[in-house]
């Protein structure tokens, strides 16, 4: 799979792979540093479910942050 077209250096993200789980080999990452090397690419977003992109496998996913515009924050 291509990279996508939106992909941006200048817009990355420090999240875990789910493709190739690439940072349970790094102290930086384990660590909760912003790695140099185990980043994604943050495509965009829809309210608070970001789209990213992993370079090195390429792999897309969706990350739920559970935070954003027009969440409710009600308990329970
Ligand atoms: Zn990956
Ligand atoms: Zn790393």
């Amino acid at each position: 799979m291509p990279l996508d077209p939106h992909a941006d250096f200048g817009r990355r993200a420090w999240l875990p792979c789910p493709g190739c789980q690439d940072h349970l080999d790094c102290d930086d990452c384990l660590g909760g540093r912003n790695c140099g090397e185990h980043w994604r690419y943050l495509i965009g977003n829809t309210g608070s479910l970001l789209h990213l992109q992993c370079p090195a496998c390429t792999h897309l996913w969706n990350h739920e942050t559970g935070f954003g515009s027009g969440g409710r924050t009600t308990p329970g």
